[in-house]
């Protein structure tokens, strides 16, 4: 039987100190980063326009919320991403087969 080479490599004290520090600098920045989207996620939440949205609603309905799509097979789910409605079309078919056109 053929003996396995074991390969060990042993990482010098400065090595493993190094990648500990660039390790520690990347949580750092992800957390930061994650805080700033926090922020910035808040703030696009503050963007508002009210006195357009209040003159808008009185000769548009549903002027302020985003487009919502209705499932055209079960006529009860709805989206307001296309993505979304394609995701759920995928299982409500198998529901609700469209009806065959071909004679
Ligand atoms: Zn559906």
């Amino acid at each position: 039987m053929r003996a396995h080479l074991v390969q060990v490599r042993i990482c010098s004290e400065d090595a493993l100190k190094q990648i500990k520090n660039e390790y520690q600098q990347f949580v750092n920045d992800k957390s930061e980063i994650q805080s700033s989207i926090k922020h910035i996620t808040k703030k696009v939440d503050n963007v508002k326009f009210n006195n357009l949205s209040e003159y808008l609603s009185d000769h548009y309905t549903q002027v302020d919320k985003p487009k919502l799509y209705k499932c055209t097979l079960c006529d009860v789910y709805t989206s307001n991403t296309l993505k979304g409605m394609a995701a759920h079309k995928r299982g409500c078919k198998k529901k609700h087969p469209e009806p065959n056109l071909s004679f």
